[in-house]
């Protein structure tokens, strides 16, 4: 991943207790990294809304903390969502957006997922925006005519500037909490398609500067042979980012 910092996400999905995040929290600042996270590699966790707060003020602060989702609205009459500005005011610099559980169990269209990501970053957000195809679409030959499908209505949305605030993550779903990794070389064909898909869609600046992460059953055992792939530039790690060792182990791989 030559010129590209490194990216390391985890996400914490709905997971997660008073007790057990504090201790992860432990667990992640007391680890002993092999890499600079001045400039090999940047970490962002992700925890669910109710502990940003707490991973914000105990968390070392050399890793970000993003949200799992925000609400592309103003502040207002929106029972039970949380608007990008709140974060914003929390000091929360990363929001994920259209992970496919999302799109899947909330019924997020690309096109909510290309409007979210644009309000985002108006609002002063950098986003993990998700992006990948199930597996009946990889098994009938569609994967790059799906992620062509995602990827427009971002495109459509984001002026060029607007990338320099966005961290594309390609998540297989069939990867997804399965321990079904894609083989190197399947997700390197895959991020080969989408730098290509920017510099023909977007910007050939885009294309050479926009990391693009590989989320699906990432552990640390497949993270280094993954990371050594010339067009994946980090990862966003759900299971394996909820234990502090493995996790620490994945963004070491970074080196
Ligand atoms: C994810 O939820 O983004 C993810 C990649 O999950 P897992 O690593 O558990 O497959």
């Amino acid at each position: 991943a030559a010129k590209r910092r490194f990216f390391i996400g985890g996400n914490w999905k709905a997971n997660g207790s008073p007790a057990s995040v504090k201790q992860l929290i432990e667990e992640l600042n007391s680890a002993k990294l092999e890499v600079d996270t001045s400039k090999d590699v940047e970490v962002v966790c992700s925890p669910p809304f109710v502990y940003l707060s707490q991973v914000k003020s105990d968390l070392r602060k050399d890793y970000a903390v993003a949200a799992q989702n925000m609400w592309d609205k103003a502040p207002g009459a929106w029972t039970g969502e949380t608007p990008a500005a709140m974060l914003k005011d929390m000091s929360i610099d990363w929001v994920v957006l259209g992970h496919s559980e999302r799109r899947e169990s909330c019924g997020e269209t690309s096109e909510v997922v290309a409007s979210k990501t644009k309000f985002a970053i108006e609002s002063g957000l950098s986003t993990i925006t998700c992006i990948g195809e199930k597996l009946e679409e990889r098994e009938s030959g569609k994967t790059f005519e799906l992620l062509d499908l995602q990827m427009k209505p971002i495109a459509a949305a984001l002026n060029e500037e607007d990338w320099d605030k966005v961290v594309l993550a390609y998540e297989p779903v069939w990867a997804i909490g399965t321990g079904k990794v894609a083989t190197p070389e399947q997700a390197e064909e895959t991020h080969a398609f989408l730098r290509k898909w920017l510099a023909d869609n977007v910007s050939q600046k885009v294309s050479d500067s926009v990391r693009i992460l590989y989320g699906g059953s990432v552990n640390n055992k497949n993270s280094e042979e993954l990371g050594t792939k010339p067009n994946i530039d980090g990862f966003l790690v759900g299971g394996a980012s909820l234990k502090g060792g493995a996790f620490t182990t994945i963004i070491n791989s970074a080196k």
